[in-house]
């Protein structure tokens, strides 16, 4: 990491989270003890990955193609329980040119839906000494609430600028209009807890929306792109300054997508779609040897993308101290 100013300025308050931090149960009061923000450059972008915390989900979501003994060999391969999984929730903040991007929100509070280790990202922000009111941009990925959630937040709308841009694929707004879930394969409660906060997400940020077709620059170098397949209106961020390439996927990749691209995930809405836009975008970063982020890789999720036979590799990018 070169000196970069996200980082620099997010030194000077830890303790602010670690009174509240539910990471480690029993410790409030004491510092974090496990990261939540890891700061890079991609030539002269800043690029912040902030971790909005956990996500359970059940383990057969992870595969609603394959038998439950396939799921469950591949699950202990991988030293993973059987049946209840952490999803990480990763989020990024990019500087460019004077502006300052949010990529996706985090999931904010769901009462009904009982996450408690999650909706970390505007504590963590603030930790980290990034001001709501400095964030211009916002990229939505996708319009699932573990994405747009941290923006539904009590009080969220007026700590963000008036002038805020929201950026969002024109065919994820028209999706969420009439919502088809009939391909999914969702834990309960979620299909309902996913509806009402897309709706209110568009019913409370509709004049901010600044929708786009196929894709859209946001910034110098940061560019959002749709891919479709997870969602409609599915898109990654692009970054690149330089010889330097930073791609921010979103949910077209999960953990099992490297070694098994071809399963289908449960909160994917077309499923062989999405297969076909994971095992597209893995293939390209393969060859192009471009790092890659994505929402749910364990946290800061930075890693670079190798070709394993039929499948992938994911190779974790060793960290910058
Ligand atoms: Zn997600």
């Amino acid at each position: 990491m070169k000196n970069n100013v996200i980082a620099d300025s997010g030194q000077q308050d830890d303790t602010k989270e670690g009174l509240d931090n539910t990471s480690h149960p029993g410790m409030s009061g004491s510092d974090e003890l496990v990261p939540s923000r890891y700061a890079l450059r991609v030539g002269e972008i800043d690029v912040l990955v902030v971790s909005d915390g956990l996500l359970p989900i059940p383990a057969e979501t992870i595969a609603s193609n394959v038998d439950a003994t396939v799921r469950t060999a591949w699950l202990d391969d991988m030293f993973l329980p059987p049946d209840m999984l952490d999803w990480p929730l990763n989020v990024v903040v990019v500087r460019s040119g004077g502006r300052t991007i949010l990529v996706d929100a985090g999931l904010g509070a769901d009462p009904d839906l009982h996450l408690p280790q999650a909706g970390r990202l505007a504590l963590r922000l603030e930790a980290a000494g990034i001001d709501l009111a400095s964030v211009t941009d916002v990229v939505l990925t996708h319009m699932h609430m573990d994405h747009i959630g941290g923006l539904l937040v009590d009080g969220m709308r007026n700590r963000l600028r008036p002038d805020l841009r929201v950026h969002l694929a024109a065919a994820e707004a028209e999706f969420w209009a009439s919502p088809d879930f009939s391909r999914t394969s969702m834990p309960p409660g979620f299909p309902d807890a996913l509806r009402s906060a897309a709706k209110r997400f568009l019913d409370e940020y509709r004049s901010e929306l600044r929708l786009f077709k196929a894709e859209c620059d946001v910034a110098p170098g940061v560019v959002v792109r749709r891919t479709g397949g997870h969602t409609p209106g599915h898109s990654v961020v692009r970054l690149a300054s330089g010889a330097d390439r930073l791609t921010f996927a979103g949910d077209a990749v999960f953990q099992v997508g490297f070694d098994r691209p071809d399963w289908h995930n449960g909160f994917e809405h077309y499923p062989e779609e999405a297969a076909r836009v994971r095992v597209g975008l893995l293939r390209e970063l393969a060859a192009t040897r471009e790092p890659l982020v994505a929402t749910h890789l364990s946290f800061p999720s930075v890693c670079h993308v190798a070709v394993a036979g039929d499948a992938f590799r994911c190779v974790p990018a060793v960290w910058e101290y």
